[in-house]
């Protein structure tokens, strides 16, 4: 018969049982991943391992591997290769985006003298994780031109600067640093940037800047000690936490949170690395730091604490892998790394110091779809055309510059690859097989969707090869598309 004390405690120990979705990844994903598990498992037993292929997720038909994800407490995940250039959606973005995993969270830090670095590192880089350039709508409508659709909400650059004043609060920093292109891409990157500012002002205590990320991608480079916090799009996110990386040290140093509500995925920033793979030569360090924030975040802080301090001690005392190692030491194998560490559990570093603890963040009520009910009126419409270049544009704008007033629009102008060429000169650049004609209502503010639309099949009626539509808006605050 079992005591009362023994079920009890047992009860305890299955109430406690985290599962964790483990996907190992390919190339150097298995190699770190196995070991890194190995170390993790000697210090939490009541972790119960999911092993997943990467390959089900496009495979199987059943959905076992997404409600599997679902179901668990975290994942931890090896890098996976993406094919460049064509083939399947990349796996990382597939899980961020369906398991609503908005925020990015990737410290970046050095460890000198003990690890040779360019400059001193000490930065959290939080990246909107599920829009911008990364929802990967691409077209190629013609044979010369391709497009690609840079997404952005309101709701979710509020949502995530909110995550990342929250974050820095949590952690004590004083300084947050937004970086986007809002002086080229004024409404897409021009929205994140300003809901930024506006999330600032409930956090007066927070120095907040914003640095168009051209030039905050060389200060990150040369004078990374400016930055605590940086904020960023899904994109220049993933630019910059590679610089600020290798700036520390390796790309093979730096882990990453993907958090959402209810989920979490951990892994390491880097990728599969095909050129070592097999090669014994992978620093686990990434994986490692990526699983000392999950073990934080599931609440298993003193294990979190045992594991940091090791990996710490380790690097403190001059182990290394070869992407690391000073050259006057001689590096050691990815297995004897983490072997290394192990031996080192209980043991603290004697200077470098452990990172705060991975927060647990609410965001605050007030994000809300608010602007969803707003009234927009429709005041034109962009249609895109392909035909040739040897008329320059002109033929085609004629012919429809005088069938535009029948249905209440005028054209206003043509682009061809963003340069206006009607009604000015034939522009000296090179043009391309897609032409851009903007027409405007006449009878300001705005046309009706039944005019605009019986004119875009007017045109197509005509014989033109239409290859892209937009509409036009323009709200309380005039319009809503670029020139
Ligand atoms: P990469 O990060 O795999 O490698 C870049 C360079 O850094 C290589 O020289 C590599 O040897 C080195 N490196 C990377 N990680 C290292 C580590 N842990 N220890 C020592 N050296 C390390 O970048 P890449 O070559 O551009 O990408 C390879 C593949 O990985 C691509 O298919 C890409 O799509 C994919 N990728 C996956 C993820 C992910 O799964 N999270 C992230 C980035 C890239």
């Amino acid at each position: 018969m079992l005591s009362l004390h023994l079920v009890l405690q047992l009860g305890s120990i299955l109430m406690n049982l985290k599962k964790i979705a483990l996907i190992e990844g390919d190339g150097i994903g298995p190699e770190i991943s196995r070991s890194v598990v190995e170390l993790i498992s000697s210090l939490v037993p009541h972790l119960e391992w999911i092993r997943l292929n990467h390959e089900d997720a496009y495979t199987d038909r059943a959905g076992h591997f997404w409600d599997c994800l679902n179901s668990c407490d975290a994942i931890l995940k090896g890098p996976t290769t993406t094919t460049q250039g064509s083939g399947r959606r990349s796996l990382n973005v597939a899980i961020r985006t369906s398991l609503g995993l908005f925020a990015n969270v990737r410290p970046v830090r050095s460890f000198a003298p003990f690890i040779p670095c360019a400059r001193p590192v000490d930065m959290v880089i939080i990246r909107e994780n599920e829009e911008d350039l990364y929802v990967g709508l691409e077209y190629q409508q013609s044979p010369q031109q391709a497009h690609a659709l840079k997404i952005g909400t309101n709701y979710a650059s509020r949502r995530l600067s909110l995550y990342a004043l929250e974050f820095a609060r949590h952690q004590s920093r004083n300084k947050i640093t937004c970086m986007t292109k809002d002086n080229i891409m004024k409404i897409t990157d021009g929205m994140f940037a300003q809901n930024f500012r506006t999330a600032c002002l409930e956090y007066p205590e927070i120095k907040a800047n914003h640095k168009i990320i051209d030039i905050g991608a060389a200060l990150v480079a040369t004078r990374p000690e400016e930055f605590e916090i940086i904020v960023t799009t899904n994109l220049y996110g993933d630019i910059i936490s590679d610089i600020a990386a290798q700036v520390a040290g390796s790309v093979g140093l730096a882990g990453s949170a993907n958090v959402g509500e209810s989920s979490a995925m951990f892994e390491a920033i880097h990728g599969s690395a095909p050129d070592i793979a097999g090669l014994g030569l992978a620093n686990p360090s990434g994986l490692i730091s990526a699983s000392v924030m999950m073990l934080s975040y599931l609440g298993c802080v003193e294990e979190a604490d045992l594991l940091e301090n090791a990996w710490l001690k380790t690097l403190e005392e001059g182990v290394a892998t070869k992407d690391i190692c000073p050259p006057d030491k001689a590096p050691v194998t990815t297995e004897e790394f983490v072997s290394a560490i192990k031996g080192r559990i209980g043991s603290s570093p004697l200077s470098l110091r452990r990172s705060p603890p991975f927060p647990q963040i609410k965001i605050p009520a007030q994000v809300t779809e608010q602007d969803e009910h707003l009234d927009l009126d429709l005041v034109g419409v962009d249609i895109f055309i392909r035909h040739s270049q040897s008329s320059g544009g002109r033929k085609e704008a004629l012919i429809l510059s005088g069938q535009a007033p029948n249905f209440g629009l005028s054209l206003e102008s043509v682009f061809n690859r963003g340069v206006k060429i009607v009604p000015y000169p034939e522009n000296m650049s090179w043009m391309s097989d897609q032409w851009r004609h903007r027409f405007m209502t006449d009878q300001p503010p705005s046309i009706s969707a039944k005019n605009l639309w019986a004119f875009v099949s007017q045109v197509s009626n005509l014989g033109f090869k239409i290859t892209r539509v937009e509409t036009l808006c323009a709200g309380p605050r005039g319009p809503m598309f670029s020139e």
